[in-house]
């Protein structure tokens, strides 16, 4: 883990973004407060809060109850701790895709605003769908991929239906 305590520019509005020490979690987030609201995150820090009942309730105080400035999410944006440029990728695909920004030499990630909560809700329908699925024959017939795909990013709880 490589938190800096040099404030870091946004990678999509390039106003400095504000340092949230999560204390439950141990490890800061920089958040766009003052220009998009965008969220940056270092690597691996991402599936710490990406689940809805992952506490992450600093970060959406932050973000809760402002108007931030639109960003365009097709201008290049560059890793604020590397220099290089953020590559697109799809956080998850089951519900609603969310492309988010990542950096492939440090694994720090981008969300623009609303992307945490977007992913983070996706988990929570997901978990339901899970439990409606299970109850009928038309989980059967997505075969053992479909389901390890499902399973893939769920809590360890429902990992354990695995067993069964
Ligand atoms: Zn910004
Ligand atoms: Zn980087």
């Amino acid at each position: 883990m490589k938190d800096t305590e040099k404030a870091l520019n946004c990678p999509a509005c390039g106003k400095e973004m504000k340092k949230v020490w999560l204390d439950e979690k141990g490890f800061f987030v920089d958040i766009c407060t003052d220009g998009c609201g965008g969220v940056w995150l270092d690597n691996r820090e991402l599936e710490k809060i990406d689940e809805s009942d992952e506490n992450a309730d600093r970060i959406l105080q932050e973000l809760g109850g402002k108007i931030f400035a639109q960003t365009d999410k097709t201008k290049e944006r560059i890793c604020p701790l590397c220099g290089v440029k953020l590559v697109k990728y799809i956080y998850s695909d089951e519900v609603e895709p969310v492309e988010i920004d990542v950096c492939y030499t440090c694994g720090g990630k981008f969300l623009d605003n609303n992307e945490l909560k977007t992913i983070r809700s996706q988990y929570e329908e997901k978990e339901d769908k899970v439990d409606d699925a299970l109850s009928t024959s038309r989980f059967k017939a997505k075969g053992l991929t479909g389901m390890v795909k499902i399973f893939q990013k769920m809590t360890n709880k429902s990992l354990s239906y695995l067993k069964y």
